[in-house]
């Protein structure tokens, strides 16, 4: 892989709001394109193939690791994976564009640790663990069960906020853009 461009990062427990944010956020600057990942999770109804995510049956996913075509994966929650394809990241480089990543804690920050001098790594963070859930139960999108498996989880991915480069608590929505859209443009500015 050609090492070029930058890598801004963006993880946190879900439904915190990184991917409201990550949208607005490449909505409003052109030279940044979104990394779309792999997932052997099933589609929501709103998403699309290749659009949201690359859909793909667990099968396919293993033999994609085993061809080393992932820059990173995790098993993020039981038998569902998710990773970032090398040829996904190349492909946004070859554009010309900077790239963007939705992740898990994990994921971030092992594309961090890859990539340390190009990276930005940005935890969102909710303003509880309450509000949290309530988002979760708002956005209507998961059974009772995955969304057990998504508060456990969101404790312990709490707990590696600190290792991030950044954290952006997202309270208010519109100051948490603000604030995401300064941080990132002040990175994209250093040479
Ligand atoms: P994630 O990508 O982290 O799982 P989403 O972006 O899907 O989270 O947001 C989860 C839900 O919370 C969505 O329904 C979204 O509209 C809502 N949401 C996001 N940010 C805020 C906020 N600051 N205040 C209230 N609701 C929010
Ligand atoms: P969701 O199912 O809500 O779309 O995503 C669940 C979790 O998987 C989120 O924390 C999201 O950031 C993470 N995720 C999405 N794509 C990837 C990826 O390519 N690699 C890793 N490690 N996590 C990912």
């Amino acid at each position: 892989m050609n090492k070029q461009g930058k890598l801004i990062i963006f993880s946190a427990p879900s439904g915190s709001g990184k991917t409201t944010i990550v949208h607005r956020l490449i909505q409003g600057n052109k030279n940044l394109s979104f990394s779309i990942s792999a997932t052997s999770r099933e589609k929501r109804p709103e998403e699309e193939d290749g659009k949201d995510y690359y859909f793909l049956s667990v099968d396919e996913f293993k033999n994609h690791c085993i061809a080393h075509d992932f820059l990173e994966w995790e098993e993020v929650y039981k038998d569902q994976f998710y990773g970032t394809l090398k040829s996904e990241v190349q492909r946004i480089w070859d554009f010309g564009k900077q790239v963007v990543f939705d992740v898990d804690v994990i994921g971030g920050l092992n594309i961090k640790k890859q990539f340390p001098s190009q990276s930005l790594a940005i935890f969102i963070q909710p303003p509880s663990l309450d509000i949290l859930k309530d988002r979760l139960l708002g956005r209507g999108t998961e059974s009772e069960e995955s969304l057990k498996k998504r508060l456990e989880k969101a404790e312990k991915e709490m707990s590696y906020a600190s290792k991030f480069d950044v954290i952006i608590i997202n309270e208010h929505l519109d100051k948490a853009i603000e604030e995401t859209q300064k941080i990132v443009n002040q990175f994209l500015q250093k040479k």
